[in-house]
């Protein structure tokens, strides 16, 4: 079947970047663009008038964790950055041997996919699955119609509270390796399936709960398989501090000196290079070791401004020649937002409205995830592309008058301008509407799993703190009499 999107401004891959083409046409047959103009004068079996629309290639979210979301990081994640500013040990780590209730792939793994979907994203990275039934998670893949860079998660240490509260790494001698090993079969297994938007990609943890073994391994792994990395580097104080004084090198000078930087890696936040100003470090040029590998960064503006951090900085790392590309963690999955706060934070940080343009992140959402994945047919509409496109609304109130699509998007818009997302040729979301399932009865399910968790709070936290200590509500509230 071919599909006809007429009218609005599209914004077209010439080849040596995006071009913006007023009231633009493209089709696409199956799963493929096929045109990309001003007109097209073809037989068309479907149409779809886009006035007033941005017609963008779908972004590409490279940092998402869809799994662990929905129930508990909007009471942990923006209000405990205590520990040197890891939200995230708050809501991950647990009192050590109890048990968090368990993740469902039907309500927490599709909220978290789906959310990134309603936000813009038609290729998400899911970084590391972890505690879920790995056959579920392949379908539910399937089953949404995302295209997918998944596998399982694996790492040589978790991290714990004592029963004082203090966070620990608690090793476990083999268990990055053998965690590698189910991800090579998990990724055998499905790498290429569901019309191949389920791609395979290794994830081992974090540079400082995974062994130099286990990276060196999974290196060879992604050579073998063929399939990307992702780590999560460079990403805290305590990383930065601890690889420091172990190693006497930075986390990033690790990393070069094991081999383990490349094109096919993409580092996870690396916003603690040598050169960060909460590093106090000045005797190393992590920035040069990176651009010289070719890795790139997925950087997610949003998880480190709320804990009042940010990268120092997008323009710097663009200047150095790094190839950058977008995630948005952990909530919202709203990439458009995470763009714009790309912007206003580099030119925050280097203290000029002269950079952080809006051209500069939406290359990241969309040309800059491509390179990441080594793909040149995703994050651009030009014949012979992946159809996977999304239909943002311009022709509201909060944008005003548009001249330059893209500043209007990328300065005044919201995921919730997205109307229309079609991956590989499929339409998963219809004019505001989820084509594929209940969306309201998946929203129901995940505020239900949200209450579960809270109760549970005193169960895997120290000294039985209960949600309102963790999280105290913003109002003291009044309940129904
Ligand atoms: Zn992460």
């Amino acid at each position: 079947m071919r599909t006809l999107i007429r009218g609005g401004w599209v914004v077209a891959f010439s080849g040596g970047g995006h071009e913006l083409i007023r009231d633009g046409a493209v089709v696409y047959e199956g799963d493929r663009i096929v045109h990309v103009g001003h007109r097209f004068d073809g037989r068309a079996d479907r149409t779809i008038d886009a006035p007033g629309m941005l017609v963008s290639p779908g972004l590409i979210n490279t940092h998402v964790h869809a799994a662990t979301n929905a129930r508990s990081a909007l009471f942990l994640d923006a209000t405990r950055a205590d520990y040197f500013g890891m939200n995230f040990v708050s809501y991950q780590a647990g009192l050590r041997g109890a048990k968090q209730p368990p993740r469902s792939v039907e309500v927490d793994a599709r909220f978290g996919y789906w959310a990134a979907v309603r936000g813009g994203a038609t290729t998400i990275l899911d970084v590391g699955i972890r505690g879920y039934p790995l056959d579920e998670y392949a379908a539910l893949v399937g089953a949404l119609g995302v295209r997918a860079y998944a596998g399982p998660g694996f790492r040589d240490a978790g991290y714990v509270f004592d029963a004082e509260g203090r966070v620990e790494w608690e090793w476990t001698p083999g268990a990055g390796l053998a965690g590698l090993e189910r991800a090579k079969a998990w990724i055998a297994a499905n790498h290429g399936s569901h019309h191949d938007r389920l791609r395979g990609m290794l994830y081992p943890g974090q540079v400082d709960t995974t062994t130099p073994e286990t990276l060196a391994a999974t290196k060879v792994a992604a050579r073998e398989l063929g399939v990307g990395i992702q780590l999560h580097a460079a990403l805290n104080q305590r990383e930065f501090q601890s690889v420091l004084r172990e190693r006497n090198e930075t986390p990033l000078q690790y990393l070069r000196t094991i081999g383990f930087l490349g094109p096919e890696v993409i580092l996870g936040h690396c916003v603690f290079h040598a050169g960060h100003s909460w590093a106090h470090y000045p005797y190393a040029d992590d920035l040069a070791l990176v651009a010289a590998s070719g890795a790139s960064v997925s950087h997610s503006p949003s998880k480190y401004a709320k804990m009042g951090l940010a990268l120092e900085s997008f323009s710097a790392y663009r200047a150095r020649g790094i190839n950058l590309a977008l995630g948005t963690d952990t909530y919202p999955q709203d990439l458009i937002a995470e763009m714009r706060l790309a912007g206003l934070m580099t030119r925050w940080v280097d203290g000029s409205f002269r950079t952080g343009a809006p051209r500069d992140v939406y290359d990241a959402a969309t040309l800059g995830g491509a390179r990441a994945l080594g793909r040149d047919d995703l994050g651009r509409l030009a014949p012979g592309a992946k159809a996977d496109l999304i239909l943002v609304d311009l022709a509201q109130a909060h944008h005003g008058a548009v001249r330059d699509p893209i500043a209007s998007l990328v300065e005044c818009g919201s995921g919730t301008d997205v109307r229309t997302v079609i991956v590989d040729g499929e339409t998963l979301l219809d004019d505001g509407r989820a084509v594929r399932f209940d969306e309201a009865a998946l929203l129901r399910a995940v505020q239900t799993a949200g209450e579960r968790i809270w109760r549970t709070v005193p169960e895997w936290r120290p000294k039985g703190q209960t949600v309102d200590d963790v999280a105290p509500m913003s109002y003291r509230v009044r309940e129904p009499q």
